[in-house]
Formats: structure tokens, C-alpha cells, sequence
């Protein structure tokens, strides 16, 4: 059976880079009917922050991501991990290293002057404890292979071969006892029974190391498979530049749907033919690691809108309008009641269509709820401009006599407008749409009309009327 996992350090904010580590890994799994677990790796106990797990935890409920069994936290798992050194320690595949702080960088000088690679020597590998003052202390160190080389055939960067020669005796167990991130990392994948181990390329070379770790245990090794890394849309690695943003921000800030980020993040290194727009369903029927792509994929923001823009027109309208209501109250500076609320919803398809995000929705629909008088917009004032006045009175004399408020006859009764005052539909409806909502740009007039209801859109019209 499958197992995959994620394993974010808990040191900042759940990026767009962990995001999709943790979606192809949970598609993955849900693909083969496997198991998703995740692993909260907070063993660097100085940039570990519990506001960084509930944002990874949040970031993940977000995106429908749902994990099996319970979370395992790398932290308190240390005592296993020395275990595992000690056990290696025993079986002879490790040992004691006494070399101090001070003996190391004078070998890193040495090292650096003959322009050599940096490594340690091994100076211990050979040598018994009892060569050690009584007491020092001590690192425990893995016994790599020195001659061969260590293959790892990748699901996506094919087959990677290392010497040996160049990996060098890395240290498992510190002197304080306790364990290093690459034991640590072994010692859970195994114990975990991970059997997939799908990451960012980043740690590729940290792979040959946690397999020296595995051949000494006599553990199986997982399949991997090295993700390229996302890059910002002029080929730079992904920064803060480019929108590496916290998937928070993407929800809060950026007004974004789950369903769209999670769609754009699948696309972003794994394709299936043309195909863009990809539910969950179908990508959970289609992944495949051999649709991983081998070089890194740009980050495209507009992308991102567009696909959001898709997911926006597709959803439901009584969800969309309770996501969008917190942003219209903190514009308007109050809470909208429940008849509000229904106003809103109501409001949801005429405006949906042209939003990119739900702050592009938000400000659509403040018109809704603003007060008399409105505040008119740069283009609202122009258009109520020269003759408007007295259109905007022959306008508002009509719509008075309109008895059924529907768009059918509120068409009928602009139209008449129009042609009473001897121009076109459109003529009428600018200065009414700036009469109506304040701006130059709206749902349709009609829409307008029937939303805001007679006696508001009376009243407004007669604020602008002469
Ligand atoms: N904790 C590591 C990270 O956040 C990932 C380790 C792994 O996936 O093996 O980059």
C-alpha cells in the first residue's frame, strides 16, 4: 500500500511551494487508495513557532487536504531517534567522534587553503573511545561507504548517481544527544511506513545521505521522487517578489477560492495533455508522478486570477456571498443584517460574472449598501453631468409608474425613456447607473434596478433629478 507524507518545518508561514509538495503528495495517495500523513518537523526548537503549525494545519484544511491517522510531531520522537544511533553504534555502522569544535574548523581552514571540499575526514572512524580524554564529549557518527556510489532512480529526475567518496561520515547524534535532522528524517519515514517520499528538489542531495542512513539499518527505501522548484515568472527562484506568499494570504488577502489555488498548484509541474481546469476528482483519477515535469515551472499570477475568476463563476451563490460578506462589512465599516445578507446573495449573480477575486466582488456590490446621499465616483460625477438632470427626472417620472419591478418591464420603461428623449438605451442608462450605484461601472442597469428595489432606486434617482 501507498504511503506518502508531508513534512513542513514549522518555521514561517505554509508557502506556495509546501502547498503543493503537500497536494501532490495527498493526490498521490488519494490515487492509489493509499494513506496521506502528515509529519510537523519542529525539531529546530529556536525557529519552531506554534502560530507556524496553525498556519500550515489551517492552510491545510483550506485546501482540503485531509491527512490520515494523527499527526506525528518530529520533536518528540528523539528519543527514537538516539535509539537508532545507538543501534548503529552497536552494529558497527557508526561511532564515537571526540574531534572538538576547534580541531573541525582548523581542518575546514586546511581544507579551504588547498581549495580541497569541505568534509569531515574521518579522523574517529578507526580510533576506540578509549583514545578519548575520560569524559569528552562526543558526536555519534553514521560509517558511510567509502568506495561504490549510491544510485537513486527518481520518479521525475530519473536516475542520480553519487560516489561515495563524496559523502562523508555525517553526524547522527549530537553531543548534546540530540538527534540531526537527516536521522530524524530516516527514523520517521520508516517507522511511519512511508513508502513514497515526494518532496522539492532541494533535498536531493540530502537523499543520498538519508540512504547511507537506510542501507546501514537494512531498511527498504522509499520510491523517490524530487520536485523541480517554482520559479517567479522572470525564472528567478520563487521570493516574496513573485507573490511566495503564505497560502493565508492567498485566501485573505487575495480573496482567492481553495478550489482555484489548488487547481492552479497542480498545474504548476504536473500536466495532463491541454487540460487547465481540473477538479479535484478528476486530478485525484489522473496524477501520476510521470506527469511531474523535470524543469522548474513559473509562477504566473494572472494565471492564478483567471482560474480563480473560473472557480468564482462556478460557485454556489449562498457560499460566495458569506465569503464575501466580512470584506463588504469591513469596507462599509458595519455589519450587514440579515436582510442584507439576503440582498448580497441576491446580488451574487449579476455579480460574479466579471470578479477575479472576492474583493473585486466586494467592491461590486458596496453600492447595495451605501446611504444617501452616495459619494460619486471621478466618472459617476462626469456622466450626471450637462443634461442628465433633467433625464434622470423623466427617468424617475416612468419608473414611477412601473408596477411590477422585473427586468422585462424595466426594459420596457428605459426604453421608452430613450425614445421619448429621442437617443438610445445606453445614453439613459450612464446617468443612471451613476445616479443608481455612484460609479460608472455596474451590474447591468436592469440588475441594478431590481436589486436596489423601487423605492431606494426612486430615491436615488431623485437625489440626482431636476
Ligand atoms: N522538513 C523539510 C522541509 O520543510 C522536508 C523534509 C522532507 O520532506 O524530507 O523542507
Amino acid at each position: 500500500p501507498v504511503v506518502t507524507r508531508f513534512a513542513p518545518s514549522p518555521t514561517g508561514f505554509l508557502h506556495i511551494g509546501g502547498a503543493r509538495t503537500a497536494l501532490f503528495n495527498w493526490l498521490f495517495a488519494r490515487h492509489h487508495g493509499g494513506k496521506f500523513l502528515l509529519r510537523i518537523e519542529d525539531t529546530d526548537r529556536a525557529r519552531s513557532t506554534d502560530d507556524a503549525i496553525e498556519a500550515i494545519l489551517d492552510g491545510m484544511k483550506w485546501l482540503a487536504l485531509d491527512w490520515d491517522d494523527e499527526t506525528v510531531y518530529q520533536f518528540a520522537r528523539a528519543a527514537r531517534h538516539a535509539e537508532v544511533a545507538n543501534a548503529l553504534l552497536d552494529a558497527g555502522h557508526a561511532y564515537r567522534c571526540y574531534a572538538t569544535p576547534e580541531e573541525l574548523t582548523a581542518l575546514r581552514e586546511q581544507q579551504r587553503a588547498a581549495k580541497q571540499p569541505m568534509r569531515y575526514d574521518g579522523r574517529w572512524r578507526d580510533r576506540d573511545s578509549s583514545e578519548a580524554p575520560e569524559g569528552a564529549p562526543f558526536v555519534i557518527r553514521l560509517k558511510a561507504p567509502r568506495d561504490g556510489e549510491t544510485v537513486i532512480e527518481d520518479r521525475v529526475q530519473g536516475r542520480v548517481v553519487v560516489q561515495n567518496s563524496e559523502l562523508d561520515d555525517m553526524i547522527l547524534l549530537r553531543s548534546d544527544g540530540t538527534p540531526t535532522y537527516m536521522l530524524a528524517v530516516v527514523v520517521d519515514d520508516h517507522d511511519m511506513g512511508v513508502t513514497h517520499v515526494i518532496r522539492g528538489d532541494d533535498h536531493l542531495n540530502n537523499a543520498f545521505r538519508q540512504l547511507g542512513i537506510i542501507h546501514a539499518m537494512g531498511w527498504a527505501e522509499p520510491v523517490y521522487a524530487h520536485i523541480p522548484l517554482i520559479h517567479g515568472a522572470d525564472g528567478a527562484k520563487l521570493s516574496k517578489r513573485h507573490g511566495a506568499l503564505g497560502v493565508d494570504a492567498y485566501r485573505d488577502e487575495m480573496g482567492l477560492l481553495p478550489e482555484a489555488v489548488s487547481n492552479y498548484l497542480l498545474r504548476l509541474g504536473w500536466g495532463h495533455g491541454d487540460d487547465e481546469i481540473i477538479s479535484r476528482e478528476q486530478a485525484v483519477e489522473w496524477f501520476d508522478l510521470a506527469g511531474v515535469g523535470r524543469s522548474p515551472s513559473r509562477f504566473d499570477l494572472k494565471k492564478l486570477e483567471n482560474l480563480n475568476g473560473h472557480y468564482i463563476r462556478e460557485a454556489d451563490d449562498a457560499r460566495l456571498a458569506d465569503l464575501v460578506a466580512p470584506r463588504v462589512e469591513t469596507r462599509l465599516g458595519r455589519t450587514l443584517d440579515t436582510e442584507a445578507r439576503a440582498l448580497l446573495a441576491a446580488a451574487m449573480a449579476s455579480l460574479k460574472p466579471r470578479a477575479k477575486n472576492l474583493d473585486e466582488i466586494a467592491e461590486g456590490a458596496l453600492f447595495l449598501f451605501e446611504t444617501r446621499p452616495l459619494t460619486l465616483d471621478e466618472k459617476a460625477a462626469t456622466l450626471l453631468e450637462g443634461g442628465a438632470a433633467t433625464l434622470l427626472a423623466q427617468a424617475g417620472a416612468i419608473l414611477e409608474t412601473v408596477a411590477d419591478w422585473s427586468v422585462p418591464a424595466l426594459e420596457a420603461a428605459l426604453r421608452q425613456v430613450a425614445e421619448d428623449a429621442g437617443t438610445g438605451l445606453g445614453k439613459v442608462a450612464q446617468p443612471l447607473r451613476a445616479a443608481l450605484t455612484g460609479r460608472s461601472t455596474s451590474p447591468g442597469i436592469f440588475d441594478v434596478l431590481v436589486l436596489l428595489g423601487k423605492e431606494e432606486s426612486l430615491a436615488r434617482i431623485a437625489e440626482r433629478a431636476a
